[in-house]
C-alpha cells in the first residue's frame, strides 16, 4: 500500500472503497456533516492533540505495554507478545475512543453524550470518559441486555450516567441503536451521539479509527524496541473492528505485517449460532453505512451470536470490508470453544485473565504460533475478562489444575 493510506482513506465523503459512506435522512446529514466539519477543525489543533497527549499519559496510564509471553511461547511454539490494552484505565481499548469523542464535544461546546450500548461495555466506557470531563451521559440500554448484563448498568449509575431502559421490539441492541438515535435527533444542539466502534455513518468510522491509531503507533514501535524487528503476524478480534484498526493502523502503511482479523465462529456457521459477518455476508446497508453484512435474502440483518457479546453484530467496519477485498487484511474465524480454552490458557500459563473477545484473537495466535514456530505474532489482548468470570464458570466449569 502507499504511504499516503490514511491520506487516500477514507475519501471526502467518507468512504473507503465502496464501503462507508452516509445513507441518512436529510436532516441527519447535516448534522453529520457538521460533526466532521467540526473533526477536522478541531482534532488537528496543537491544543486538542497536546490535551489528548496529556490524558492519555495521565489519566488513562498510555503507553500500555507489549508483554512477551514465555510460557505461552514455549508450549504452542512462536514468539507470541501481547499489546496490554487490558490495562488501559477502564479494562479495555473502548476508553481510546471514548476520551476522544468526549474532548470534541467538549471542544463543540455540547453539554450531554448520547449512546446505545450492548453488553454495557462501551456505555461504561462512555460514562467514564462523561465523569472526566463533566459532562451528562445518556446510555440507551435493552431491557433483555439490561437484566443480562446488570453489574455493567450498575457502574454506568455509579458513574454518574443515565440509563434508559428501551422496551420495544426485541429489548436489544437494535432497539438501543433506533433509540438512543431518536433520543441525539431531539437535542442535537446539545448533544453528541458517540458511536462505540468504527462503524455507523461518516465521519465515525474515521473518528474512531484516528483515535485508536494510538494503540498501533505505540505496538510498532514497543516490538522494535524489545526486538530489533517488526512482527511477522499481527492479530486482534474483530467485532465493528476499532481495536483490530488500532493495532492494524501501525503497520499497514509498509507491509511488513501479515494481518489477522479474528472474527466468532460461535457455536457453528449454522444462521443464527455465529457472527461471521466477513466470511458469510455480503455487501449491504445497515445502521447508515455500507459494509459486509449477514443478511437475508431481502436484506434485512440476520440473528446473530457470540459467547464474547461485544463480537455479536451483523455489520463490520467499512474499512474492514475494503480491507479485505484489498487483501491486505486476512478475515478468519475462532469458535466459543477454542475461545474458552485460550481464555484459561492465557490465565493460568500467564496470569492474564483476558476478555472473552480477546480470547478469540489469542486462540487464533496459537494457530499461527503451532504452523510456524519461528515467527513472531503480536496479539492486541483489547480488554481484561473480569466480566465474563462468573458466565464462563457458571457454563464451562474450571478444567483440572
Ligand atoms: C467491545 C469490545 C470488543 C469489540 O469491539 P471492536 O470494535 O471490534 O474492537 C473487543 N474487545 C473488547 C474487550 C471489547 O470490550
Amino acid at each position: 500500500m502507499p504511504k499516503s493510506y490514511f491520506k487516500e482513506y477514507p475519501n471526502e465523503k467518507g468512504y473507503f472503497g465502496e464501503f462507508g459512506g452516509s445513507f441518512l435522512p436529510p436532516h441527519l446529514e447535516k448534522e453529520m456533516n457538521k460533526v466532521n466539519d467540526a473533526y477536522f477543525a478541531i482534532s488537528k489543533s496543537h491544543k486538542f492533540i497536546s490535551e489528548l497527549r496529556s490524558i492519555r499519559k495521565h489519566y488513562q496510564g498510555r503507553p500500555t505495554p507489549v508483554y512477551y509471553c514465555n510460557r505461552l511461547s514455549e508450549k504452542y511454539g512462536g514468539r507470541i507478545y501481547l499489546k496490554r490494552e487490558d490495562l488501559n484505565h477502564s479494562g479495555a481499548h473502548k476508553l481510546n475512543h471514548c476520551m476522544g469523542e468526549a474532548l470534541l464535544a467538549k471542544y463543540m461546546g455540547k453539554k450531554k453524550l448520547i449512546a446505545e450500548t450492548g453488553a454495557g461495555q462501551h456505555g461504561v466506557a462512555l460514562a467514564t470518559a462523561a465523569a472526566y470531563f463533566g459532562l451528562e451521559c445518556e446510555i440507551h440500554m435493552g431491557e433483555v441486555d439490561m437484566h443480562k448484563e446488570h453489574p455493567n448498568v450498575v457502574r454506568m449509575e455509579i458513574l454518574g450516567a443515565k440509563v434508559i431502559p428501551v422496551s420495544h421490539g426485541l429489548k436489544t441492541l437494535k432497539e438501543a441503536v433506533d433509540s438512543a438515535f431518536d433520543a441525539y435527533v431531539q437535542d442535537f444542539e446539545n448533544s453528541l451521539y458517540c458511536i462505540g466502534s468504527v462503524v455507523g455513518p461518516h465521519p465515525f468510522p474515521m473518528m474512531v479509527r484516528d483515535f485508536q491509531r494510538v494503540v498501533g503507533v505505540e505496538a510498532k514501535e514497543q516490538f522494535f524496541e524489545m526486538t530489533g524487528e517488526q512482527p511477522d503476524n499481527v492479530v486482534a478480534c474483530v467485532g465493528g473492528g476499532s481495536n483490530a484498526m488500532g493495532i492494524f493502523s501501525g503497520f499497514l502503511e509498509d507491509e511488513a505485517a501479515t494481518l489477522y482479523g479474528v472474527e466468532p465462529a460461535g457455536l457453528s456457521f449454522k444462521t443464527g449460532e455465529h457472527a461471521a459477518t466477513m466470511t458469510l455476508g455480503k455487501p449491504g446497508i445497515i445502521h447508515g453505512f455500507k459494509c459486509y453484512v449477514l443478511q437475508d435474502d431481502d436484506g434485512n440483518p440476520l440473528p446473530v451470536y457470540s459467547v464474547a457479546s461485544g463480537l455479536d453484530y451483523p455489520g463490520v467496519g467499512p474499512e474492514h470490508s475494503m480491507l479485505k477485498d484489498l487483501g491486505m487484511v486476512n478475515y478468519v474465524s475462532v469458535g466459543d470453544k477454542e475461545a474458552i480454552d485460550a481464555f484459561y490458557e492465557l490465565s493460568r500459563l500467564e496470569g492474564i485473565i483476558p476478555a472473552l473477545e480477546s480470547a478469540h484473537a489469542v486462540a487464533y495466535a496459537f494457530k499461527l504460533a503451532q504452523e510456524n514456530r519461528h515467527s513472531s505474532i503480536l496479539v492486541n489482548l483489547s480488554g481484561r475478562g473480569d466480566k465474563d468470570i462468573d458466565f464462563v464458570v457458571d457454563k464451562y466449569g474450571l478444567p483440572d489444575v
